[in-house]
């Protein structure tokens, strides 16, 4: 059997910049971003606002605003497709029936005019050979399997005629009505409430696992990356600034913001794998200093400086390069190699780099 490290990934993403125009010139939004998702896996790309994990989310699509320049040495390979290369009509095939994509907020997706069942069907219709009933036979049919009671009576209804939880629901289906092989979605739960939230979660991840679907999930909460990831990508000012299974980023975080996204989430690294911090824990919320800056106002070299509590001189003159500091986990930070190099020097064969506040 073929080991599965050796398979080549389902999406392979290097050396992504995207460009953005800030008072008429262009500024890097996201700066040599390069990831991989494989199949059946659980990536979740995590960042505040403002760290391009969003633009990055659209560009897998070809979805970004007009405004937006991709850079030429970027690639974006989709089960061997280049995505940045292709032609309209296959780009329309891949989109919906191979690679979904679920945003945040229902209403900006849903058309407010058209029965929530005729638009799943169609997204079926506009991708296979099924006749208008059968597909219509598929959405009611999906709705059921999103949880919706009643599916053949709310598939008749309108978006606003159901809650922001359903709406969800429904998003969910028609992304997930052609089982496609990768469901990217962009923080699908912010707007729900907590129970509402748990149950699309529980959605995804039994859907996942129903159809081998690989999900990249972006989101701001580590409580939904601790329930839900396998590896977790850390963005900020546009770079990647961490990579790590899941069980690593939290117990042995080695890049400072990653450190203080924990410490500001009480009991999330207690809680990996169980369930979102408990409320009932009275603790002393520790939090980033500062804010994340503007696009185009990020100081040079590292882009967390301002905001570090370790930063010493280099980090205003250089940008630090991901470093290798384990087994499938890297992280962005002079400190890190440096505390590498120190601890190579005495013990060789365990992971280093964690950085210490
Ligand atoms: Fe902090 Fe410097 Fe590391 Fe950036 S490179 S995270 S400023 S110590």
């Amino acid at each position: 059997m073929t080991p599965a490290y050796a398979s080549p990934p389902l999406l392979d993403v290097q050396s992504l910049q995207i460009d953005l125009p800030v008072g008429g010139v262009p500024v890097r939004a996201v700066d040599d971003l390069s990831f991989t998702v494989a199949r059946g896996e659980t990536v979740c790309l995590v960042g505040e606002s403002g760290s391009g994990k969003s633009l990055t989310a659209l560009s897998l699509l070809r979805l970004l605003p007009p405004i937006a320049r991709i850079g030429r040495a970027s690639r974006i390979v989709f089960d061997g497709t280049d995505i940045l290369q292709l032609a309209p009509e296959p780009l329309r095939q891949l989109r919906g029936q191979h690679v979904a994509m679920v945003f945040q907020e229902p209403m900006t997706a849903l058309n407010p005019v058209r029965r929530v069942g005729s638009q799943i069907a169609e997204v079926v219709r506009a991708h296979t050979t099924r006749r208008s009933a059968e597909a219509w036979e598929d959405a009611v049919r999906m709705l059921e399997a999103v949880g919706i009671a009643d599916a053949a009576a709310r598939a008749r209804q309108y978006p606003h005629e159901l809650s922001g939880g359903m709406r969800q629901r429904v998003m969910l289906a028609m992304a997930l009505v052609l089982r496609p092989q990768l469901l990217i979605a962009d923080e699908p739960t912010t707007a729900l409430d907590v129970t509402i939230q748990a149950q699309v979660l529980d959605l995804l991840r039994a859907q996942r696992v129903a159809s081998q679907m690989a999900l990249l999930l972006i989101t701001h909460d580590l409580g939904v990356v601790a329930e839900m990831a396998s590896r977790v990508l850390v963005m900020y000012g546009g770079r990647l600034v961490e990579e790590a299974p899941v069980d690593v980023l939290f117990s042995r975080p080695a890049h400072p913001y990653t450190q203080g996204l924990l410490a500001a989430v009480p009991g999330i690294r207690q809680d990996l794998g169980h369930t979102r911090a408990a409320d009932d824990e009275a603790p002393r919320l520790a939090t980033i200093p500062g804010t994340v800056p503007a696009l185009g106002a990020f100081p040079s070299g590292c882009a967390f400086r301002d905001r570090c509590p370790l930063a010493v001189a280099e980090c205003a003159s250089e940008v630090p390069a991901l470093h290798q500091i384990g087994p499938a986990h890297r992280a962005r930070c002079h400190l890190v190699r440096e505390a590498r190099s120190e601890a190579h020097a005495t013990s060789p064969s365990h992971e280093q780099g964690a950085v210490r506040p």
